[in-house]
């Protein structure tokens, strides 16, 4: 880690510990050489999987897009930006606990169907009806009647 004021390589770390629930630390450093002091936050890169479209092409991970998709599900929804920004960490986290380098980008429509069920009924029908291009009026119904009767049950 080079001095950021007088460019050294040289510093020494004089205080370390964690921050932010433990997920960064946070490192007080002093420069050998100018004797500045500054401070520096380490967080784990862990790597997002790469998509796997249907066509069998692959894609990065693109979190802009996987929040635009949820947010044009949850217009005019009374949905917050925090329970939005909750659901998309938790299916970051899901994606990165595989721990596997690809996934097939169905796995994550299944992960934010799974998240807008929790947070709005309407907001997961609008993203359901979209993504799975239903194939007929009766299958949606059939979907429809299922959230009715057991909300909390994963559709098939
Ligand atoms: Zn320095």
């Amino acid at each position: 880690m080079h001095c950021p004021f007088c460019g050294a390589h040289d510093t020494k770390v004089t205080d370390s510990r964690l921050v932010a629930a433990g997920e960064q630390v946070r490192r007080r450093r002093e420069c050998l050489a100018c004797q500045e002091r500054f401070t520096t936050f380490e967080t784990a890169e862990l790597v997002l999987p790469r998509l796997i479209k249907q066509d069998g092409t692959r894609q990065p991970f693109d979190e802009d897009k996987l929040r635009a998709g949820m947010q044009r599900a949850l217009e005019k929804r009374p949905v917050s930006v925090e329970r939005l920004e909750e659901a998309i960490a938790l299916i970051k986290h899901r994606l990165r606990a595989t721990g596997e380098r690809e996934i097939r980008s169905r796995v994550v429509g299944e992960l934010v169907m799974d998240e807008l069920r929790k947070l709005d009924q309407v907001a997961y029908i609008r993203f359901a009806s979209v993504y799975r291009q239903f194939q007929d009026l009766a299958e949606f119904r059939d979907e429809i009647e299922r959230l009715a009767q057991d909300p909390g049950k994963q559709p098939v």
